[in-house]
């Protein structure tokens, strides 16, 4: 018996997802070999999802993108406090050893 188009259309999602049982396998693949008309079905949602997946993709890309933006502000910033604070500790001993050469020549 010749599996009919409808019936194969159905399964395409199942088949598409590889949820479906052997048996609904089996039927789709034997109806796929000489209906071309649902391969083209089966080809038009793996496109789909290819377009899915991909926006999924560049998605995930522009999060890490931000979240790698964000990481570097963060390392900027610490690494900004980390010169400011060396810069501070440098003129205060500057300062101190200053102090301390004058003292030491009156
Ligand atoms: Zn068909």
């Amino acid at each position: 018996m010749k599996t009919s188009c409808e019936i194969i259309k159905d399964l395409l999602p199942l088949y598409h997802d590889g949820v479906c049982s052997n048996d609904s396998k089996a039927m789709v693949e034997e109806h796929l070999s000489e209906c071309d008309n649902c391969k083209s079905e089966l080809q038009a949602m793996d496109a789909t999802l290819s377009i899915d997946r991909m926006e999924q993709n560049l998605n995930e890309a522009e999060a890490v993108k931000k979240l790698s933006k964000r990481w570097k502000k963060g390392m900027a910033k610490s690494l900004l406090k980390g010169i400011l604070f060396t810069i501070l500790l440098i003129a205060v001993l500057a300062f101190v050893l200053y102090i301390f050469m004058d003292f030491q020549m009156m």
